[in-house]
């Protein structure tokens, strides 16, 4: 339960004065929340910039091209003629020189009454020289003694949507800070001395009030207070998770090597060194009687699944079951169908749960499941479900995990007696950040990629020679290969992704006929699955796709992939889906096509791709382009992205909220002293309540 002291902080946007419905719905889009923003939504959207009205320099000195004030007096009205179409402009003038304010669609009587002839008045806006004069178009200020009183020296200025405009975000903010309720300090004192920064609460005054615009500069003791604030946070959150976890008794379960020793000599080929590295260091944890949380990481086709399949097998000969989840149906499915015949040979049993199953069939699984019957239980997060109970789970792995949150993390825990768990995630994370999303979870790596891969010849083209490409297709088809071509991902819009794959599926049958096949998100499960499995079988040749096969998907004989407007991809996605070729024996190609112009980021992103194949490289070298939260926004990978915080600016920091968090869970694990109390308060105020949910109430 949420403290009541935050509530007022938790209530829609539309509570504050001057937010309606309407507006209201802009906000949830400008918040991107579209279950409906809430009031700390509007204090954490911090200005990105502002405006410094205090240059108020004499119309002679004044800089072209910025934001000024001037003081001047009313000299002339110039209004159009009659039935023209053209501004109606005034002079006004200093000491030192004269500037012209223009005005379009101007209402005659607001000039005659804000700008009287021979008064005094303050105008601030942009001055440009135009045909030779200064001028000014409509001012964003035009004040009197009286006004210039009022004006902020400072101004915030704020990311809109549509519709919005800053003083609609300028007014919400300030009614947000009125809300905001003091709350008890969550750092500790030393923190905050050494830094001389401000409390919460001041941090988000000044940042929507700048007293000046490096208040609002990334390193500001107000924008790295709350950097700290959320990076605590999360840490505290990773923190009592793994401490929560270690605090469960463990179980040993160990292996004798039967089975999957068979496994391994029916293998036509050898484990790599990384891979019986991270075989032993699992089996090791599995042995042993602490609870295991392990993140195991390997780039696409560094033989993960090998990985889970053999440790899964020590647990089976252990006489426990074992349990594997992956993030779709398809992934789920193709586990499933791999493991099956190699488990057959071995004497393993499989299970299989989606959430498509029929339910004759599904209740003889649970029923298996239940009886000890199945061994491994491969899945969807169907597998969290209550009715799926086991004999003896003793180790889950789930696969690709960012889509699954902490919380199912721990349900999973709760399926059996101390299940160990282990997660494994194609996502190249580089080594600063795996602290921050993993806390010190234990690592096992697969830098290694199997032997035998050969590269793929990755090329860059313009758009405009996609008839090339497609006459290469013809050429690459005749002789026996398989082609994956995935479309223009549209920021936001679904719709338009579907309906772009669809005009390209259209005219790439034009071409292939019935050798195309399309899948894409909007489509039903048993469709999607349907042109899947088409590819898969080698029945369809070329399989225009939106990025829905990003994930994990396996078809050793596609040799080439097409990525339609790759500029619009980030890095680790582009190699996420140059991963899908170069699997099978066959020379593979991937071919991003591009709309030039390319801006800088793009080509950079273009060069790395065509320079190396190494997931972490790319992994570094995207954080170096872009920061963290492309790599690892939430919408391109499912980790959760920090609001406040910008870990190229304040990754530094990550060691200090770590080290805070550390100490206070050693002296007060259950948050009940009232240091403990106000960091509660934190993990609601940033939505971490799973986190705390896993202390006592108090
Ligand atoms: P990941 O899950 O890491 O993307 P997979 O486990 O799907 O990778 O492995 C990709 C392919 O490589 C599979 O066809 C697998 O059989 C094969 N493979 C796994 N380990 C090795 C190895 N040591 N040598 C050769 N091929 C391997
Ligand atoms: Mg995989």
């Amino acid at each position: 339960m949420r403290p009541d002291l935050l509530n007022p902080l938790f209530a829609p946007v539309s509570a504050l004065p001057g937010v309606g419905p309407k507006t209201g719905k802009l906000f949830d889009r400008l918040l991107e929340r579209p279950a409906g923003a809430r009031v700390v939504d509007v204090l954490f959207h911090i200005p990105h910039s502002s405006i410094d009205r205090r240059n108020r320099p004499a119309i002679s000195q004044a800089p072209r091209d910025e934001i000024v004030t001037l003081e001047v007096r009313v000299v002339d009205h110039r209004p159009p003629s009659r039935n023209s179409k053209g501004p109606f402009r005034v002079l006004v003038e200093d000491e030192t020189g004269d500037v012209l304010l223009v005005f379009f669609l101007a209402n005659h009587q607001w000039i005659e009454r804000m700008l009287p002839i021979g008064a005094k008045r303050w105008v601030s806006g942009k001055l440009e020289l135009w045909d030779g004069h200064l001028q000014m178009v409509h001012p964003d200020k035009v004040l009197d003694e009286e006004g210039l009183a009022r004006l902020p020296p400072v101004e915030p200025v704020y990311w809109l949507t549509e519709g919005l405009y800053q003083r609609n975000v300028g007014k919400a903010a300030e009614a947000a800070l009125a809300r905001t309720p003091v709350l008890p300090e969550w750092h500790e004192g030393a923190t905050l001395s050494l830094r001389k920064l401000p409390s919460f609460a001041q941090a988000l005054a000044t940042l929507h009030r700048p007293a000046s615009p490096k208040d609002l500069e990334p390193d500001s003791p107000a924008r790295v207070r709350l950097a700290l604030d959320e990076l605590l946070a999360s840490q505290m959150a990773l923190v009592m998770t793994r401490a929560k976890f270690r605090e469960l008794p463990g179980r040993a379960s160990v292996g004798d090597g039967r089975i999957a020793d068979q496994i391994l000599a029916s293998l036509p080929f050898q484990l790599t060194g990384s891979q019986a590295e991270a075989i032993a260091e699992i089996r090791a944890d599995i042995a042993s009687t602490k609870r295991m949380l392990r993140l195991l990481q390997g780039d696409v086709g560094s033989g993960k699944t090998l990985v889970a399949l053999l440790t899964m097998a020590s647990v089976v000969e252990a006489g426990r079951q074992a349990a594997l989840m992956a993030p779709t149906e398809i992934l789920a499915r193709q586990h499933y169908e791999r493991m099956f015949p190699l488990g057959q040979s071995v004497g393993i049993r499989f299970g299989l749960i989606t959430g498509r199953d029929k339910v004759s069939e599904r209740n003889k699984t649970l029923a298996a499941l239940a009886a000890g019957e199945i061994d491994i239980l491969v899945g969807t997060h169907a597998v969290f479900q209550e009715s799926v109970v086991f004999k003896d789970l003793a180790y889950a792995v789930v696969d690709e995990q960012h889509r699954f949150g902490v919380h199912q993390r721990l349900a999973l825990g709760e399926k059996g007696e101390a299940v160990d768990v282990l997660v494994m995630t194609a996502t190249p994370i580089p080594r600063t950040l795996v602290l921050t999303y993993f806390g010190d979870m234990d690592v096992s790596t697969l830098r290694e990629k199997p032997a035998g891969r050969k590269p793929v010849d990755t090329r860059a083209l313009p758009v405009e020679r996609i008839d090339e490409v497609v006459g290469g297709l013809h050429r690459a088809l005749d002789a026996g290969a398989q082609v994956y071509w995935v479309c223009p991902l549209v920021e936001e819009n679904e719709e338009l992704d579907v309906a772009a794959a669809q005009e390209r599926y259209e005219l790439l049958r034009q071409f292939f006929g019935d050798k195309v096949g399309l899948v894409h998100g909007k489509m039903k499960g048993r469709e999607k699955d349907a042109a899947m499995e088409a590819f898969q079988r080698n029945e369809t040749k070329v399989l225009v796709a939106t990025t829905v096969i990003e994930v994990g998907v396996d078809v050793p004989n596609a040799s080439i992939m097409v990525i339609e407007h790759a500029e619009r991809f980030g890095l680790a996605q582009l190699h996420q889906l140059r991963g899908r070729v170069g699997r099978g024996a066959a020379k593979s190609t991937c071919l991003l096509l591009y709309k030039a112009p390319l801006g800088e980021v793009s080509k950079a992103r273009i060069n790395i791709m065509r320079e190396t194949e190494d997931g972490f490289r790319i992994a570094e070298e995207d954080l170096r382009l872009r920061g963290e939260g492309e790599i690892l926004g939430s919408r391109q990978s499912g980790l959760p992205g920090f609001r406040l915080a910008s870990l190229d600016v304040h990754g530094p920091l990550l060691n200090i909220a770590r080290e805070e968090a550390k100490r206070v869970l050693e002296s007060d694990p259950d948050l009940q002293s009232d240091h403990g109390q106000a960091l509660r308060l934190l993990l609601h105020l940033f939505e971490r309540e799973e986190a705390a949910k896993l202390v006592r109430a108090g």
